[in-house]
Formats: C-alpha cells, structure tokens, sequence
C-alpha cells in the first residue's frame, strides 16, 4: 500500500527536464519555494498551472543575500501574493555571500513574515547559534520552518523550545547522518515535517539521481523505522501538521 505525503520542499522551478506530475503520485500536496525573484515567479507560474494541490513561496536564498538590494523590490510585491516567505536564513558552510549580507536578508524576510502573517521558510547551515540568535530575537509569531534540518540533539531540543517545525530531506536517509538520525526522535511529532529538496538531496537507495517528489517515500520508510511508527500513522501525522502551518 502506497501512502500519501506532503513534500513541504521542492523546487520544480529548478528541475532541468520537464515536469511530469506522475512524479507526484503519491503527494497529498506540495510546497514550491523560491531563491530569488525569478524563481519564485516561476513557482507561481507552476503553482497556479498544477492540477495537483500546491502552495508556493517568495524569497532570496541565503546564497544570494548579496542581490538583496536589487531585488528587494520586487520581493515585496511577490511577499504580498505568496502563500510562504522564503526561502532565507543563514548559510555559514558556504558564505556565497558574507554573514552581515545574510543576515540583513534574513531579518528582511522575518519582518514581512510576521507583517503578512505568513509561515517562514528557513535554510539553516552551520549557523545554528546565529539562527537562533536571530529567532529569539525577532520572536516571530508566524509559523517558522526549519527547512532541511541537519541539527543533532542538542540543537533540536534547544530549537523546539521555540516552536519551530523540523522538516527532514533525505539526509535522514546517508549513512553519515547519525547524529540527524538521533535528533529525529527529539522533534515533537506535532511539528514533524518531510520534504525531498528536489532536485537535491536524493535519498539512498536513489542517490546520484536528481530528486522528485515520490522520492519522498524513501525518507519517510526511514524516519518511520527511526520513530517505530507505521507509515500509515506518520502520513496521517505529517499531512495534519503540514495542513496546520498553512491554515492558521
Ligand atoms: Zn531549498
């Protein structure tokens, strides 16, 4: 029995070939985030196009912080018609852009998250303490997703204080993720979310493949074995608390 799930995380925008819905089959719903003007946009453009139910999201990557200000305008307009804010956040792996650039972008997309009461996408890389930093500091009431998350226990016990949702990819599933693997089991199950990233982070067994979103099965197998659930429960689980951060 296939089981259906929410993918809160894939850029279809960024697919190179095109995109073929029987790639959704077992998707409840899905989430379309941007990275810049142009790809969120085009998220709108998939969104609205898609006979499968989808939401979509207007941001600038952290990657791209240092575009901020000539984007900044454009990024208004589309905060206001977006279903999500974001992608943003910090990325301290890479530094494509420097930490002050950052920084100024991911308070930009704090500010109109709570302003428009929509929920925040959030990319957190080696900057744990800086995001939290920034979260308690700005006390958004609006929904905060942490996007992709890789933090071990420590920071999932200390990030939950803050009533964010943990959405997990497909890192759950390498073999190199034990510590993601241990901080599964410290997210409360109400704020429990799975994404693929498509078309990254491809989950095992599929790795080397660009992502889709039925991949999405693969990481859920795993973070059921992790929890000792059935899937059954963990989709009825994860489709209510994707469904929650949306209708508020
Ligand atoms: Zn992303």
């Amino acid at each position: 029995m296939e089981f259906k799930w929410v993918d809160t995380h894939c850029h279809l925008q960024l697919l190179n070939e095109d995109f073929d819905e029987t790639h959704c089959k077992n998707i409840e719903f899905l989430i379309i985030p941007g990275v810049d003007v142009k790809s969120s946009l085009k998220a709108k453009e998939i969104s609205s196009s898609l006979d499968l139910e989808s939401y979509w999201s207007a941001g600038l990557h952290p990657h791209d912080a240092k575009l901020l200000n000539t984007q900044r305008e454009d990024l208004k307009k589309l905060f206001s018609e977006a279903d999500l804010i974001g992608e943003t956040g910090l990325d301290f792996y890479r530094n494509l852009s420097t930490k002050d650039q950052q920084r100024e972008s991911f308070l930009f997309h704090l500010e109109f998250s709570k302003q428009l009461d929509k929920p925040i996408i959030i990319h957190c890389r080696d900057s744990f303490q800086d995001t939290y930093d920034l979260l308690v500091e700005f006390n958004n009431s609006s929904p905060i997703i942490l996007h992709s998350w890789t933090g071990g226990r420590k920071w999932t016990k200390r990030f939950r204080e803050l009533d964010v949702y943990f959405s997990i990819s497909g890192i759950v599933t390498y073999e190199t993720a034990k510590d993601l693997q241990l901080s599964v089991k410290e997210i409360p199950m109400n704020r429990l979310l799975l994404e693929t990233d498509t078309p990254y982070l491809t989950p095992v067994p599929l790795k080397g493949k660009d992502n889709r979103p039925n991949f999405i099965a693969h990481t859920a197998s795993k973070i059921s074995n992790l929890l000792e659930i059935d899937e059954k429960k963990l989709s009825e689980i994860t489709i209510k608390n994707s469904r929650g951060l949306l209708k508020r």
